[in-house]
């Protein structure tokens, strides 16, 4: 293992390094390998999370397990999910004075996390591999039991189009799915250089809290969602076009509507009427 003297703390950027010298690593590009090297955003990371001594904490993406460590410190148990095996054993080694970890070698868009969580509570921390944001959010937002919390690093235009607001250029079928099924905060733009290496696009936190009860409640969300999507499908569009394939005439809804002004409410609310007509008609 690597040792350091009493006079030099190493920096995470160090560690890093050196974990990864040590054990004949390089970081694995396709495998979204960015680690993170920046105290200060772990710091972050860590009190967005408002880890206490009885949270389970599933962490997505582990790595070389220096996020992991700090969340085993103060959580009750970490489960930790990595895809890459020999970081996965890395993590393990470096860990092993910890004993509230299981490491989990998986893939995580082919885990169930309510096997893995048994009924217990849990929140999410993942520094997330970008390209897989998205259907990782589906996932842990549609779940039996959804997680308290879900803190996740991820593309800076990825966060700002989940986070926009009816009316903005970036609103769109990503916002409403997770505006609908959480409340989300942009905790803060996180710049290449915290990462190593440096990835090709700039980074934000984001703090997702699932809803506890639906905000809105929906009569039929698979009808909610296909009259969202085909909506979306021509952003350009007055609804009364992209939604000509449903019973639409005679609902009390203004259709000369474009889907980016619509919020998720006025859709909870177009899918109800619909609803109601197709049932009651
Ligand atoms: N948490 C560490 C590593 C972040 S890099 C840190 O912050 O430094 C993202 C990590 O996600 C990598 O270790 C990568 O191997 C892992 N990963 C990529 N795809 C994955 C998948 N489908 N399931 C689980 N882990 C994955």
């Amino acid at each position: 293992m690597i040792k350091y003297g009493l006079m030099n703390t190493p920096t995470l950027a160090q560690i890093t390094r050196e974990l990864l010298m040590a054990y004949n690593r390089f970081p694995r590009k396709q495998l979204g390998q960015h680690f993170l090297v920046d105290p200060m955003v772990l710091q972050r990371i860590i009190a967005a999370a408002e880890v206490t001594s009885d949270d389970l904490i599933v962490e997505i993406g582990s790595g070389l397990g220096l996020v992991t460590l700090e969340l085993a410190k103060r959580a009750n148990h970490v489960i930790a999910i990595e895809i890459d095996g020999e970081l996965l054993r890395i993590s393990q080694d470096v860990l092993k004075s910890q004993n509230n970890i299981s490491f989990v070698r998986k893939d995580i868009l082919k885990t169930d996390l309510n096997e893995l969580t048994v009924g217990r509570h849990f929140k999410v921390v993942g520094n997330l591999p970008y390209y897989i944001t998205s259907p990782i959010l589906e996932a842990l937002l549609t779940l039996k039991d959804r997680p308290e919390k879900v803190v996740i690093m991820t593309q800076k235009e990825v966060a700002e189009r989940m986070a926009a607001a009816p009316g903005t250029k970036k609103y769109g079928s990503f916002s409403v799915f997770v505006q609908y099924y959480a409340d989300i905060k942009l905790n803060s733009l996180i710049s290449k250089s915290s990462f190593y290496p440096w990835p090709e696009v700039s980074s934000a936190l984001v703090v997702l809290t699932p809803h506890k009860e639906p905000l809105y409640p929906v009569q039929d969300e698979k009808l909610f969602f296909d009259i969202m999507h085909a909506a979306f499908q021509q952003r350009r569009k007055q609804l009364r076009n992209s939604l000509a394939d449903f019973k639409i005439e005679g609902l009390d809804f203004d259709f000369s509507r474009r889907p980016e002004t619509v919020s998720v409410k006025d859709f909870v609310k177009l899918a109800n009427e619909l609803n109601d007509k197709t049932i009651y008609a």
